[in-house]
């Protein structure tokens, strides 16, 4: 079942990696056919993460050209596929993580379609699905924050960042945050973050201070998601028995690691992605569930940094990987 449907709709694809020239906006792409176990989303807001650009370069693979960015979206369903889809009904608001986001038309597998509550905006549950799980699965599972840990965050203005301010808050972790710039970190501080550091060039002068504020002993869990860059700093804070993850690679992929640098202090290190965190639809419901209510019942703060309309995506691409933007940056078609 449909609504009216056009036959074309406007989009961005790539026909080759590389940097924002190869982001090519589109007005005559064919409206997606559904697959078994997909719904059609008319997009409403569409939510830009830094994984969009390793995509657009090329650092992760992409399955075939034209390829379709972006991995998360809200707005309304505009058809609803065949087989299993979830109880999804035409004309409901949702909120989806999947593939080919930036365009007006996205088809998505049902399984991580789900209604957004009366409560909730369009804009805040485009602006959270994806940032904001992946904040919760990095405390909840990579590492499971207890009330008193010292925990350092990387990037914490950034998108995912101020998340993880504002759960570890939440569950009453003390956390030591890093930002490029002053404003950057008075704004991870305005959202939970105890102490917050630059990130310092030489590693050394970073890990003395975070020792420092932490008596000696390094904090229980790292969540670094810059990577090459802060990789051996981080590792270096994290307390003995303790838990150093690194989830992403804004300045570059982290180079092969020797196991034998964890002894020194029995750490545990982890390569983590909000995929295998919620891979089954009760996962997946469990979590979206969990973040509706700190969304609802803690009033978390939904930090945008701009709608971009989505001809402007190059840019929206533009700022994120030149360190401009604080909290979300959404697309709208
Ligand atoms: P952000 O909004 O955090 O943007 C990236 C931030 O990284 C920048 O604002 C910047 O903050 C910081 N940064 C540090 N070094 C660099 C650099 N050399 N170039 C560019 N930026 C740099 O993006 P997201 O919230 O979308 O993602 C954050 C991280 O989390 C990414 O690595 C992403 O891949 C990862 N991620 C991983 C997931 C997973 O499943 N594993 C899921 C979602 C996100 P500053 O200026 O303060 O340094």
């Amino acid at each position: 079942t449909s609504t009216q449907l056009p036959k074309t709709m406007k989009g961005v694809y790539i026909e080759k990696t590389g940097g924002t020239e190869v982001l090519q906006y589109k007005a005559d792409i064919p409206v997606p056919k559904l697959k078994d176990g997909e719904v059609l989303v008319k997009n409403e807001f569409i939510g830009i993460n830094y994984i969009d650009t390793y995509f657009r370069t090329g650092l992760y693979p992409v399955p075939s050209f034209p390829y379709i960015l972006g991995r998360e979206g809200s707005g309304t369903i505009a058809a609803v596929g065949s087989g299993n889809t979830y109880s999804l009904t035409l004309g409901a608001r949702v909120v989806y993580m999947g593939t080919d986001a930036y365009a007006e038309y996205t088809p998505v597998p049902a399984i991580y379609c789900i209604p957004i509550p009366p409560a909730i905006s369009s804009k805040d549950a485009a602006a959270a699905i994806i940032q904001a799980l992946t904040a919760l699965t990095l405390i909840r599972e990579s590492h499971e924050v207890k009330k008193g840990d010292w925990v350092l965050v990387h990037a914490a203005a950034g998108g995912v960042g101020l998340w993880l301010c504002q759960l570890l808050k939440a569950v009453g972790a003390r956390t030591i945050a890093t930002a490029s710039t002053e404003e950057k970190r008075m704004l991870a501080k305005n959202h939970g973050a105890e102490v917050v550091l630059e990130y310092h060039d030489n590693g050394d002068e970073f890990v003395k201070k975070v020792m420092e504020v932490t008596g000696g002993e390094g904090v229980q869990a790292v969540f670094d998601g810059v990577g090459k860059a802060t990789f051996d700093a981080s590792l270096a804070c994290v307390a003995r028995k303790g838990t150093m993850v690194s989830f992403g690679n804004a300045s570059g992929a982290v180079p092969p690691v020797t196991i034998a640098r964890l002894s020194g202090k029995n750490v545990k290190l982890l390569r983590p992605t909000l995929f295998n965190y919620i891979a089954t639809r009760e996962e997946f419901e469990k979590y979206v569930n969990e973040l509706w209510d700190f969304m609802t019942k803690d009033k978390m703060h939904v930090r945008i940094h701009e709608v971009y309309p989505l001809k402007d995506v190059v840019r929206a691409h533009q700022d994120i990987e030149g360190r401009k933007t604080t909290g979300k940056l959404l697309l709208r078609p």
